[in-house]
């Protein structure tokens, strides 16, 4: 803890208001080990094997390469409010190694693990999605699901059969959250429940785990695993410093209970001398890092600067956590700011409200930087995902966000949703080939102010060259200018050549989405 600031204050301090002095600095916090052992409890995995032989005893399987994925079997977006904790474990001895030949793993993991931000946003739901279309092997569902320990806990859990000798398994998922069940067909982007924490867990995550010809495998391709990617479109692992969660409040944070406890949250505080707290996730923050804090007030003026400090971490952190508290009395009102500075880069801008009315802070939640449609070009063969990218404080207030989901084709609207996650999937089957799919997004927040819809349309296999959702003269002109070139947005059957069949896909499409 830092005591600080009493003595320059008083420098800078105008003579004429007077100041309590300011105290405050880092309470706590630091690296997180997540699921570091068994995702799933070794009589558990027994019990699904049984249940997988019981199932191949009556559909034969026959041994051969397995269809790719289209996208990650999990709403959100990876990376973002996705953070993949843990991949499988390439080396088979007591090593650890990913796939990139790093150590993103735990020994002896055969899947990977995808961890939402919090308790609170397992309970706004993060839907979990079948990878491909597939049959239902088995499942379990009335378990706990707010386990934070690997204690071998039985799991909720669904594993799908997707033709050949593959199958998919998707853990930890949310008490009576299974929509699925034994023996009926799904189809990919099918949704089948929720990520939580049931099962030997330690933190909500869907576990996703792949087996081919009667052994697991990694799906992802890198420097140690050959051969060509599971994925469609691989998303390579991030290694760059950054936040996924900020929020502020008035709570001592060094009274938290400890997981699954949702940490306050409060952006509202009343003029006078009082501390106010507030907390980060922080990934892949480099060794010996630093940071510093500076308050600026209403008026943009700086009021505080903390100084730098060390945060003394003498490896790197690749999932931490931490709090701070500064405690100030001031006669300025209105929305302030904190800037972040890690080793001297603003990581983080957040603003606060000191006030007397106490509903300074609320209204309507953050726009999104954007929306879009993933793949850009929607195929009748694949789920199509709508992603909401947001700012890293998505509430002035810091209250909690849902995303209201609306998916129409041909102006039919066809799936409603609200949850957590930064996307929503809309299956394949839901859409054929020339249809016209738009995705539309509200954002909410818990007092039920919301903002938008935002949305993003397409024709699905193509013709819409630029994106803007029909199909006109504009696309024509771009895949006549791109005759015979490799340039995506306009090559709609990705042969990697802009040519004549690219032309008759967009004149067969010729007016639809207008
Ligand atoms: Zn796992």
């Amino acid at each position: 803890m830092l005591w600080l600031g009493i003595l320059l204050w008083g420098l800078i301090q105008p003579p004429t208001i007077e100041f309590v002095p300011m105290y405050g600095g880092l309470g706590g916090g630091g690296p997180v080990e997540m699921n570091h052992s068994g995702c799933i409890a070794p009589a558990e995995r027994m019990e699904v094997q049984a249940a997988i032989r019981r199932f191949q005893a009556i559909n034969p399987t026959v041994m051969g390469a397995p269809s790719k994925y289209p996208m990650y079997p999990q709403s959100g977006n990876l990376w973002d409010d996705l953070f993949v904790n843990n991949f499988t474990d390439i080396d088979l001895t007591s090593g650890e190694r990913d796939y990139e030949c790093t150590n993103f793993v735990y020994n002896g993991h055969q899947g990977h693990d995808s961890d939402i931000r919090s308790f609170m946003e397992q309970e706004l739901g993060y839907p979990v999605q079948a990878v491909l279309d597939g049959q239902v092997v088995a499942t379990r569902d009335g378990e706990f699901d707010r386990q934070t320990s690997a204690s071998g806990a039985p799991a909720n859990y669904v594993v799908l059969w997707h033709g050949g000798d593959h199958l998919t398994y998707y853990w930890h998922l949310r008490r009576n959250s299974v929509a699925v069940s034994v023996g009926q067909m799904v189809r990919a982007g099918q949704h089948l429940g929720m990520t939580a924490s049931s099962g030997s867990s330690t933190y909500p995550h869907l576990h996703f785990e792949s087996w081919n010809d009667n052994n697991w495998f990694e799906p992802s391709a890198g420097a140690c695993r050959s051969g060509s990617s599971q994925w469609q479109r691989q998303t390579n692992i991030r290694r760059d410093m950054y936040l996924r969660e900020f929020a502020m409040t008035d709570q001592h944070i060094g009274n938290y209970p400890g997981l699954p406890w949702e940490l306050p949250r409060k952006g509202t505080f009343a003029p006078g001398q009082q501390p106010l707290y507030w907390y980060m996730i922080v990934h892949n923050l480099p060794a010996f890092s630093n940071w510093r804090f500076r308050f600026f007030r209403p008026d943009n003026t700086l009021h505080f600067d903390t100084g730098t400090y060390g945060f003394n971490n003498t490896s790197p952190y690749r999932w931490a956590w931490f709090w701070w508290f500064w405690s100030f009395s001031t006669p300025f009102t209105g929305q302030w700011r904190i800037d972040a500075v890690f080793n001297g880069n603003v990581v983080a801008s957040a603003p606060f409200f000191i006030s007397n009315d106490a509903t300074a802070g609320h209204g309507p939640p953050a726009e999104p930087t954007s929306v879009s449609l993933d793949p850009p070009i929607v195929r009748a063969d694949r789920p199509v995902a709508l992603r909401v990218r947001m700012p890293l404080i998505r509430h002035r207030n810091y209250h909690p966000v849902t995303y209201r989901y609306q998916w129409l084709v041909n102006d039919a609207v066809v799936r409603e949703a609200e949850h957590g996650a930064h996307s929503d999937v809309l299956p394949v089957g839901s859409f054929q080939p020339g249809d016209v799919v738009r995705g539309e997004v509200i954002v909410m927040e818990s007092l039920g102010n919301g903002r938008g819809p935002y949305g993003a349309q397409t024709i699905v296999d193509g013709g819409d060259a630029n994106g803007d959702g029909c199909v006109d003269d504009t696309d024509l002109a771009i895949v006549l200018s791109q005759f015979g070139l490799a340039h995506p947005p306009a090559d709609f059957n990705e042969d990697g050549v802009v040519d004549d069949t690219d032309l008759a896909i967009v004149l067969s499409a010729f007016g639809r989405g207008c």
